[in-house]
């Protein structure tokens, strides 16, 4: 019976089908079992398991039941329909699949599955006709079975070829490796099924459709790939750039970021849509990754300067079009070129996160090599200062105290100073309190450097005492970082100690607080570091949200007139009236008015008349090491 069976088996064996059956089923509990999301796209894939698995198994048993003795023909024509049409159904699935991630537009997909089914039912009728009058597969009444012609491989071929043409019409959106993958299979297929057709063979059909569900598990849920937007994860931008950098083929890196942009997802539907429409627009001219800062970021391989010029602001336009204007997100947006200045291909998104931070909201940067060069320039600063606050050496020799002293209206003289820091070091030389000074507090480093100019400012100042100069003090500023430091009063008051100098010898600028916990924190302290005789300036008062009421509950010893104060007074006499008022009630209340950016003599008459007590600024000298200091001062009277 075994042999005969083989025999009879006419060329047909159930290898391929039983492969599919078991595949199927394997995957099938696989997939019920992780932890994905079970929604429509999951359900797509699970009939399409099922419905492969219904045509294998139909197929296994009609090949066998075809030429076993004693069958009614009617069960051999079920299950041969049966087998057909799951078979051809298998396509109908994919393209309900694919039309999302190929953002086939729905028209489109009504049309396409409207001619799958007439093909498939043109196709069927044909072969029940050729049953009942007996052309192609059929069954004679002496239970001989003839196969003139399988009807159905017009069908496979049919079918095969829509989802190739599909997945080529649509190539542009999706990724490129996605497409290429998706095409691979399908014509693996094909290439199976011809194959077949020239042994004239039928054992692998089943395979020929299994092979692209695998295809299409393997492509859109294994990778890091967003059928919504058709992104790819960020993490994969750098193989890219590897890539193009090991090549040399230039790309240009587009992107975007959108504050509240995970909040106008869940918000508005319609943001939605749009959002997706204008990735799936955005992904046709190259790689669109995704990063979870809720940031974008486009590839662009470079051939033409005008070309992708014109990308690049076709996006951008259609982004302020339908994005900015439509849902009033706030944008940054940078467009950089891979460059050779470029030392890690991991610092591209490190540089664009370091223009994110300091360039303005809803503007397009374009990164220069001198943005390259100032990103490596802080990143190095960085590691400095992490070095020194590692080493916390309060005489460390990188952190220098330059001073400008203040002119004295009342004793015509110069007696106090303001300490101001600066780095030297070894590969930029001199850094200025602006590139350093928001970096130590972004990264919480500050603290050890206030403390090294405060010692070396100490040492200075005790220098000074000790050669006989007349000096009243030398005021250091500290950064509310600083004020909230919980040993922030001892640390003071040990170093000010250690150096041997009498307490009102320092005084400490600090700038208003708008939060109301640090206020409280900072009066506290205030008070307490005053009853040791240190002095408290108030720094740069007009530029902050002066609040009148709350700087009076600071007792502030000196408040510092900012220069934009000085240059809003020279343009009119309202303003100078509204400046001078200030100053003159500061010093009615005993606070002492000191005026901060005094360049000329212009400057230093205006400051007279409007009641300053001290003046500061280019005029009387600018910023000198602390060491040049004495040259200011006057010596003790004996
Ligand atoms: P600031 O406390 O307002 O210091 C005055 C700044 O104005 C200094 O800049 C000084 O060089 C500059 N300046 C002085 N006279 C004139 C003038 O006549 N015209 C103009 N246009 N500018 C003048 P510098 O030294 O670059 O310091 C900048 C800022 O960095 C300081 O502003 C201060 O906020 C901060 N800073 C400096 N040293 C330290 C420090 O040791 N600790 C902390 N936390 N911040 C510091
Ligand atoms: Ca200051
Ligand atoms: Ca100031």
């Amino acid at each position: 019976m075994f042999e005969s069976t083989q025999i009879d088996l006419n060329g047909y064996t159930p290898v391929g089908d039983i492969i599919v059956i078991s595949l199927c089923t394997v995957m099938a509990v696989l997939l019920w079992q992780t932890h994905i999301n079970k929604n429509t796209k999951f359900r797509t894939i699970m009939t399409i398991l099922a419905t492969t698995w219904v045509a294998s198994v139909t197929n296994v048993i009609y090949e066998m039941l075809l030429y076993a003795d004693n069958i009614k023909p009617i069960i051999i024509y079920i299950l041969r329909i049966v087998h057909h049409l799951t078979l051809t159904f298998i396509p109908l699935l994919y393209m309900q699949y694919l039309h999302n991630p190929l953002w086939i537009p729905k028209k489109k997909k009504r049309r396409y599955g409207l001619v799958t089914i007439i093909c498939i039912t043109a196709v069927s009728l044909l072969d029940i006709c050729g049953m009942i009058f007996h052309f192609g597969f059929y069954i004679d009444s002496n239970n001989i079975i003839h196969k003139h012609f399988n009807v159905y491989i017009l069908l496979y071929i049919f079918t095969l070829s829509a989802i190739l043409f599909v997945i080529i019409k649509y190539r542009t959106r999706v990724i490129r490796q996605i497409f290429y993958g998706l095409l691979g299979v399908n014509l693996m297929s094909a290439l199976i099924m011809i194959v077949q057709a020239i042994f004239n063979q039928v054992s692998y059909t089943c395979v020929c459709y299994f092979l692209p569900v695998i295809g299409i598990i393997f492509m859109f849920h294994s990778n890091p790939y967003d059928i919504k937007t058709g992104a790819v994860s960020g993490c994969f931008l750098i193989n890219e750039l590897n890539d193009a950098t090991e090549k040399n083929n230039p790309i240009i890196i587009l992107s975007i970021t959108m504050t509240e942009f995970s909040k106008a997802v869940n918000q508005y539907g319609k943001f939605k849509h749009e959002f997706y429409s204008f990735c799936r627009k955005s992904i046709k001219k190259g790689i669109l990754y995704h990063f979870p800062n809720e940031r974008l970021v486009l590839t662009i391989p470079k051939k033409s300067v005008s070309e992708y010029q014109q990308i690049i602001d076709n996006i951008v336009n259609n982004f302020r079009k339908n994005i900015y204007n439509k849902f009033n997100l706030e944008y940054k947006i940078i467009v950089m070129e891979t460059s050779d200045k470029i030392i890690d291909t991991g610092d591209y998104i490190k540089i664009i996160d370091y223009i994110e931070r300091i360039m303005p909201i809803n503007e397009i940067h374009n990164i220069t090599d001198k943005d390259i060069e100032n990103y490596y320039n802080t990143n190095y600063i960085l590691s400095e200062l992490e070095d020194i606050v590692i080493k916390k050496d309060l005489n460390d020799e990188r952190v220098l105290v330059y001073c400008q002293p203040v002119f004295n209206l009342l004793t015509d003289s110069y007696d106090t100073a303001e300490a101001l820091m600066r780095l030297k070091l070894d590969k930029t030389g001199m850094v200025f309190p602006d590139q350093f000074i928001p970096l130590a507090e972004q990264y919480n480093m500050i603290h050890t450097l206030s403390m090294i100019i405060l010692n070396k400012t100490c040492r200075a100042v005790n220098e000074i005492l000790c050669e006989n100069y007349e000096l009243n003090r030398i005021s250091v500023n500290f950064s509310a970082l600083d004020i909230k430091y919980e040993k922030f009063c001892q640390e003071v008051q040990n170093i000010i100690e250690q150096n041997n100098i009498p307490y009102d010898k320092i005084a400490v600028e600090i700038t208003e607080s708008r939060c109301e916990t640090d206020f409280n924190l900072m009066r506290q302290k205030v008070i307490q570091l005053q009853g040791l005789g240190i002095k408290f300036y108030l720094d740069d008062f007009g530029t902050g949200y002066s609040n009148f009421e709350r700087i009076m509950e600071i007792p502030f010893n000196i408040i510092k007139f900012d220069r934009s104060m000085l240059i809003e007074s020279v343009k009119n006499d309202s303003s100078k009236f509204m400046v001078s008022t200030f100053a003159s009630m500061f010093n009615s209340l005993n606070y002492a008015v000191l005026f901060e950016g005094v360049e000329n003599d212009y400057d230093e008459t205006h400051c007279v008349n409007m009641n300053a007590k001290y003046l500061q600024g280019y005029k009387y000298s600018r910023p000198i090491p602390i060491e040049q200091l004495k040259d200011f001062l006057k010596h003790k009277a004996v």
